[in-house]
Parts: C-alpha cells; sequence; structure tokens
C-alpha cells in the first residue's frame, strides 16, 4: 500500500488501477465566496493569501495578472493566478494582449513550481459544474510530486507512436484532422483547434500550436500570442453556441523529465461540462457522447467572431 505525505494532505496510490488519489481533508473546512465581497477584487475587501508574482500596470500602480499562493491548497506548491482586476473579465471579450498576460503567468509559474515536481498542472474552471468555487475570473497551477495516470499513459502512446513512425503523436493528428476537414473549428498560420475524433466531452476542442514543441515553459511569446487568439476565438464560439457553458480548460506539456522529448507537443484541452458523467461512465472510462464530433465542429464554425473565419 502506498501513501505518501504532502502538504496538504496525502497522495494515496489506489492498488486497483495503480492511478493516484488525493486526500485533502483541510480543503472541506474553507467556506468558499457565498455572499460579501470578492476575495480577488483590488480594494478594500481584497484577501488574498501571499502574491507570489506579478505583472504591473505600466505606470507600476497595480497589477494585470497576479499569482497567489492557494488558500485551499493542496500543497506549497498550489497557485491561484488572478487573471485580471475586473471581476467581469472573460477570456472571450479579452484583448489578446491580455490572453497573452495570462498565458504568461501560467509560463512563468509553471517554470517555477517546476523544482521537486513530477508534472505541473495548469487548468481552469469555470462554473460551478467544471467545480469552479469563485467567479472572479482566476485559473491555478499545481506541481505534483508523482506523475498522474493519465500523463503517464499520454507520454506512453506519444513514444510509442513516434518508436513505431519516426513522427510525433500530435503533428499526425494535426496533419489527419486538416485533411479530413470536417472536424476542424478554425486554423491560421499559427495553430488549429478542432473537435477529436473521440472527445471525452460534448464540444471538447483542442487547441495546438503550429510551433510543436514539447514544453509549455519554452513557448515564444509569438507561440502564446498565436495560441492566445486561437483560444479566444475557440471561447467565444463556444460561449455561443452553448450560452455561456461551464467548461475546464487544461494545458498539456511535458512532465518536468520529457521537457525535450521530440515525441510531445504542448497544446490546449478546452472541455465544456454540460452532462454529469453517469453509471457507464462511471463503470468503464467511456464518455457516451449524444452529439456527433463533426455536428459540434460544425455548430462551433459558423459561430467564429467575423475576424476567425477560415
Ligand atoms: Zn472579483
Amino acid at each position: 500500500m502506498s501513501i505518501r505525505q504532502w502538504t496538504g494532505g496525502e497522495l494515496r496510490l489506489a492498488p486497483w488501477t495503480n492511478e493516484w488519489v488525493i486526500v485533502a481533508p483541510a480543503r472541506a473546512s474553507g467556506t468558499r465566496e457565498t455572499t460579501g465581497a470578492c476575495p480577488f477584487c483590488p480594494g478594500p475587501g481584497e484577501d488574498t493569501p501571499p502574491e507570489r508574482w506579478r505583472l504591473s500596470t505600466p505606470d507600476g500602480s497595480g497589477w494585470r495578472v497576479r499569482a497567489v499562493t492557494n488558500r485551499y491548497a493542496l500543497s506549497d506548491h498550489h497557485e491561484v493566478v488572478i487573471e485580471s482586476p475586473q471581476h467581469g473579465w472573460d477570456l472571450t471579450t479579452a484583448t489578446t494582449a491580455e490572453v497573452v498576460d495570462v498565458l504568461t503567468a501560467w509560463q512563468v509559474r509553471h517554470r517555477a513550481l517546476r523544482a521537486g515536481a513530477a508534472e505541473v498542472v495548469v487548468f481552469r474552471n469555470r462554473g460551478e459544474a467544471a467545480g469552479s468555487s469563485l467567479a472572479h475570473p482566476h485559473s491555478q497551477v499545481l506541481g505534483l510530486p508523482v506523475l498522474s495516470g493519465v500523463t503517464a499513459r499520454n507520454v506512453a502512446v506519444a513514444r510509442d507512436h513516434h518508436h513505431r513512425t519516426g513522427r510525433r503523436l500530435v503533428e499526425d493528428i494535426v496533419e489527419a484532422e486538416l485533411a479530413h476537414g470536417e472536424r476542424v473549428v478554425h486554423t491560421d498560420a499559427g495553430a488549429t483547434a478542432f473537435v477529436p475524433i473521440a472527445p471525452a466531452t460534448e464540444f471538447e476542442t483542442r487547441i495546438v500550436p503550429s510551433t510543436y514543441r514539447a514544453d509549455f515553459g519554452a513557448a515564444t511569446l509569438d507561440e502564446l500570442a498565436t495560441a492566445a487568439d486561437s483560444l479566444r476565438t475557440v471561447l467565444a464560439a463556444l460561449r455561443a453556441v452553448l450560452v455561456d457553458p461551464a467548461y475546464n480548460l487544461v494545458l498539456h506539456t511535458a512532465p518536468t523529465t520529457w521537457t525535450s522529448a521530440p515525441f510531445l507537443a504542448w497544446h490546449l484541452q478546452v472541455l465544456p461540462r454540460l452532462t454529469t458523467p453517469a453509471g457507464l461512465e462511471v463503470a468503464t472510462g467511456i464518455p457516451v457522447l449524444t452529439t456527433r464530433p463533426e455536428d459540434c465542429a460544425a455548430r462551433l464554425r459558423t459561430a467564429l467572431p467575423v475576424d476567425a473565419a477560415r
């Protein structure tokens, strides 16, 4: 039996699946925002744990994006990125420069939290169905001392593909999607967004930068800008089609020991949360989708902002 002590609780390995489970009783004691002032809004009601990093406004008087310790931290390597001082700010209506600021914050904190971590996870929960308890726009960066089963499997599949073909799996997937065309949501010189052939949720969309690179931490500012543009476009289309859905946004990037792997490529995954997993999904991990991925992509294409039409 394997139990590893962690700052905020324990990591336990399930013997049936060899997958890690986090046990963190301390997280339940925090009462989340229900009434009163937002703790992330600047001003008298502001109430955040210590700041770790910030992007200042040009005159230095305030901040554009900041990273603070997560109040309900799973470990001392768990931070919240507060994406804007404005409570009503949204990725879909932000400027490209503002989205680049957020991706820059992810990148800086991703690099900072690597020490001692097997992988650094970056994600954004929006809406209660996606696990978000605070409306102020924010994302999270977490350094995990163990490699998750999902990441280990993703690495193994990509590595195997590279062994057999000498090619990068994500690059082959993008080429196949572009050749097929039916599931492509949006593509330009910088990135391609598509609904995967076998998505995990309805309207799942993957955004893959055209410069394939294992490590998100090494992406250039230009690469972040094209990814930011594509992300904004996809989220705007999802918002229009699904009327402001709850979603999880996940960054896929190389685990700490694989940052120069020639078979990996960092990219973004948006997972709308439209339904609750039921028995079959819980029993088998097999998603049941009632909308064809091809139809999801077609609907998203009709809702693209005008300046992003293919
Ligand atoms: Zn706020």
